[in-house]
């Protein structure tokens, strides 16, 4: 039984805890995907902002510088009397005014550098090769790729040509950005552009090398493996999710600057993001626990007292079958309405099964004809009497010449003889006493608590009662009486009955119509 009640309760726990643990996930669930998604879009679009902030910076720091250039061959070519020392000169100071360039130099039309500011870059007085001398024969204004000077630094290279009053072509005037070095791209952007979530920005030239980059030892490199530096190339700006050229994942958003060719890229790492995903799960986590703890313990409780009933129903219903007597439910009112018309439904089949057997029991025990009790209920009292030691007397009646009667008469007269002689005892019989039909015509009559003598005394009176009352027949029967005494005579039930017989036979051999009371030899 005590598996049986496991069962269903844990049956119910075990739906009770899955269902609040699968709810509870697919919220989790849905919350962790809603999140994530709203987290990617934040920082996608923040970044996206930010790299256009960063972008118009640049963009307008290189309409600065390039009107300084512009202006710088302006004045040149309204003062064509000035000497390459009075140039140098205002080279130095405009360098060291506007602090765009780190180096300006006038390098003319043959490619002879004329004047540098500094001075100590030393190559004044040299001719410049490779890309320096392509800048010097596009006559026109250009910004360079990054490329290997020949002063061995790497440097990107913004010129204007130089026109004197005659039109005639004297070069260029070429502002220089030393990657490596202090430059106003740094100085602008900023060293510490690390943010404390790990976002931080680049600037790729047009080749995809990096021009700005907060591990400054990747400057002058070309990007590789990152898919946003190509669609830059190609002139598109845009915001994703990608793996850059270190294999970390990040939420980028990149800007192409038409202009001069570049791109910016602001960019957070996925596992920033992914911790604050982290975070806001644990807090939710927290936020449950407790009216999930509630939940749970209401639910269960709830369970135990719906399954209470049902464990009840089975606990009585195991007991058919055995040999006890079954004990029929207490009806408890349950607010649940199948517990309830169950329980009353058992109650009443348990009572009319009672009945039935009761009625049974009865049947058995009862002698059709006269209605009496027979030999089996007679056994049963007297037992009970014997096992109380309680003192009683027998009483064997049997009517006399009885085969007489039922050849005369037919046995249907017998049987009403049989009912007539019932019905007289119990009429006149005490009130505690019992009458019971013994078999064929043999009565005996129990009389608790009575001695033999008061007993012999109950015998005549019926015995003359029998015989003064006209029968069925018309006239008196009489009958014959043997007495025995419990636990005077005996103490088993098996003797009572013999000595009360053989007290019968005397009183039949004596002549019949008489009493004997039982004495032992
Ligand atoms: P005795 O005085 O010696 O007792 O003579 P008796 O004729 O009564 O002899 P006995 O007791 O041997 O006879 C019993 C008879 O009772 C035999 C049987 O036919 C008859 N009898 C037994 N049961 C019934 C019954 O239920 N109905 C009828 N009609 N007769 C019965
Ligand atoms: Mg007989
Ligand atoms: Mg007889």
């Amino acid at each position: 039984m005590k598996n049986r009640k496991l069962k269903l309760t844990t049956l119910l726990m075990t739906l009770i805890i899955a269902s609040v643990l699968s709810t509870s996930c697919i919220l989790l669930f849905a919350s962790y995907h809603h999140e994530k998604k709203s987290l990617t879009d934040t920082y996608l679009s923040l970044n996206s902002s930010k790299s256009q902030k960063l972008s118009s910076t640049v963009d307008s720091l290189f309409k600065s510088m390039r009107i300084s250039l512009q202006e710088t061959t302006k004045f040149l070519s309204n003062n064509p009397d000035l000497t390459d020392e009075e140039i140098q000169e205002h080279l130095e100071l405009l360098r060291n005014n506007s602090r765009y360039f780190n180096s300006l130099t006038w390098i003319d039309e043959t490619g002879l550098v004329r004047d540098i500011a500094p001075i100590s870059v030393g190559i004044k007085g040299n001719f410049v090769a490779g890309i320096t001398k392509e800048v010097v024969d596009a006559k026109k204004p250009m910004l360079t790729k990054p490329y290997m000077a020949s002063t061995g630094r790497m440097i990107v290279l913004m010129s204007e040509p130089l026109y004197d009053s005659e039109g005639n072509y004297r070069g260029i005037i070429g502002g220089s950005i030393y990657l490596h070095e202090k430059n106003v791209l740094n100085e602008i952007l900023g060293n510490d552009i690390i943010d404390q979530n790990g976002s931080y920005y680049y600037v790729v030239g047009p080749d995809g090398v990096l021009l700005f980059h907060p591990k400054t030892n990747r400057i002058g490199d070309g990007v590789k493996g990152n898919p946003i530096i190509p669609k830059l190339v190609q002139g598109q700006s845009g915001r994703e999710r990608i793996f850059n050229s270190e294999g970390v994942e990040m939420l980028a958003a990149y800007n192409y600057l038409s202009e001069m060719g570049w791109g910016v890229v602001q960019q957070t790492p996925v596992s920033y993001v992914d911790g604050q995903l982290k975070e806001h799960i644990q807090n939710l986590l927290l936020i449950f626990l407790f009216p999930f703890i509630i939940l749970l313990m209401v639910s269960l409780n709830f369970a135990r007292k719906l399954a209470k009933p049902f464990i009840d129903l089975a606990d009585v219903v195991n007991q058919f079958g055995t040999d006890a007597r079954i004990k029929p439910p207490v009806f408890n009112s349950h607010w649940n309405r199948e517990a309830d018309l169950l329980t009353k439904s058992l109650i009443i089949a348990i009572e009319a099964v009672e009945n039935n057997n009761n009625l049974l029991k009865e049947e058995a025990m009862t002698d059709a004809l006269t209605g009496l009790s027979n030999r089996k209920k007679l056994n049963k009292s007297m037992s009970r009497l014997a096992e109380d030691r309680q003192l009683f007397s027998l009483i064997a009646i049997d009517i006399d010449r009885f085969k007489l009667i039922n050849d005369n008469y037919g046995h249907q007269m017998g049987d009403k003889v049989l009912k007539f002689l019932a019905r007289t005892v119990q009429s006149n019989m005490r009130a505690g006493d019992g009458f019971y039909r013994f078999g064929g015509e043999e009565f005996i009559l129990l009389l608790p608590d009575t001695k033999s003598k008061e007993a012999y005394l109950i015998a005549e009176n019926m015995r003359t009662t029998i015989a003064n009352t006209i029968s069925p027949v018309g006239k008196p029967i009489t009958i014959s009486l043997g007495i025995s005494e419990f636990p005077l005579h005996s103490n088993t039930i098996e003797n009572l009955f013999l000595f009360a017989d053989r007290a019968l036979y005397q009183s039949k051999e004596n002549g019949r119509n008489q009493t004997t009371v039982w004495v032992q030899d």
